[in-house]
């Protein structure tokens, strides 16, 4: 049987690694890009590249859009919205959920059908079956594509809104970047005190193998809204970070990033949580505590 082709717009590093994944599969492959030379390589590789986007959109139902936010979306599709009526637009963009759901709704009411994903791997994973994607939107579209979205990355549908792809991409963005600059802080403070980041590298991972266990055992009791402190408590939390925060300034590291946790842990002590465990913060976060 002959493999869905597909259109793919948007040839930064996620774009060309999707249109190679397609073509290493035999699926056949439009391509438009703004700046035209980047499609050089894949046509080397068997993609058909056109030259404007009423005839990328002409060419398949599918059409698969990496590019770098929503914004860019608009600024290529808007002039071609009369070439929308019928296309399934798989937006593999990264972007926030409101603007998932606006998108979604502004392609229906061109007569197109509106995916959002949000792809969880650099483009060295594009085409490995272990990675994984977050779709959300119609079912009956996803379940149609599924079969040859499944080139790129695995899938995992998160329902029907069309914010949830997005939605989920972004709350593990916003667990990795904190951590990863946590480890990017510990390293300067490392470094100042002539500890190399191969030094460090077994202790770094050490501690982040552990944040899975933590992350299991206080999930049930904060589904519960149960933060009692028999096993942590705010005010030991905020003596711990004092403790970190003036070991970086003795290092003449910049302060800002222990400064910024030490100032939310005291939050939860003045609010009058010093005796629960820090997982009371979540409360904090969501604005539900009350000052008592
Ligand atoms: P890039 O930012 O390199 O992709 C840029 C693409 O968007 C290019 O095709 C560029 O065109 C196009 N573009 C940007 N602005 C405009 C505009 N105003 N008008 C027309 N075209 C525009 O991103 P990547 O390829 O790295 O990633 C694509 C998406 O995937 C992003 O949303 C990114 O967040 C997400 N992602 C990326 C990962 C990664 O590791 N790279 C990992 C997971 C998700 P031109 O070539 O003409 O500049």
């Amino acid at each position: 049987m002959s493999k869905q082709s597909v259109t793919v717009v948007g040839l930064g590093p996620m774009g060309r690694a999707m249109v190679e994944a397609f073509l290493d599969r035999g699926h056949p492959v439009t391509v438009w890009n703004r700046t035209a030379s980047k499609a050089a390589g894949l046509v080397a590789k068997g993609a058909v590249q056109v030259a404007t986007i009423e005839e990328a959109l002409a060419a398949n139902e599918l059409v698969v859009l990496s590019l770098t936010d929503y914004d860019a979306m608009y600024a290529i599709l808007e002039p071609a919205s009369a070439a929308l009526a019928g296309r399934v637009l798989v937006n593999l963009s990264s972007d926030t959920p409101a603007k998932a759901r606006a998108a979604a709704e502004w392609a229906t009411a061109r007569g197109a059908r509106h995916l959002t994903g949000g792809v969880q791997v650099p483009p060295s994973g594009i085409g490995k079956p272990d990675s994984s994607t977050y779709y959300s939107g119609p079912k009956d579209v996803f379940e149609a594509h599924r079969e040859t979205l499944t080139v790129l990355t695995g899938t995992d549908y998160r329902g029907a809104d069309p914010g949830l792809a997005a939605l989920y991409y972004q709350i593990q963005m916003d667990m990795f970047w904190t951590a990863m600059l946590s480890w990017l802080h510990a390293l300067a403070v490392a470094d100042a005190n002539g500890i190399s980041a191969e030094e460090f590298l077994p202790y770094a991972t050490a501690t982040m193998e552990s944040i899975p266990g933590f992350l299991g055992f206080y999930t049930p009791r904060i589904d519960a809204g149960a933060h009692p402190g028999d096993v942590d408590r705010l005010a030991m939390g905020v003596a711990s970070v004092e403790h970190v925060l003036h070991t970086t300034e003795d290092a003449g590291i910049d302060p800002a990033l222990p400064a910024a946790v030490l100032e939310i842990f005291r939050r939860g002590v003045a609010a009058g949580y010093g005796g629960d465990s820090f997982t009371r913060l979540t409360e904090l976060f969501r604005g539900t505590t009350v000052t008592v």
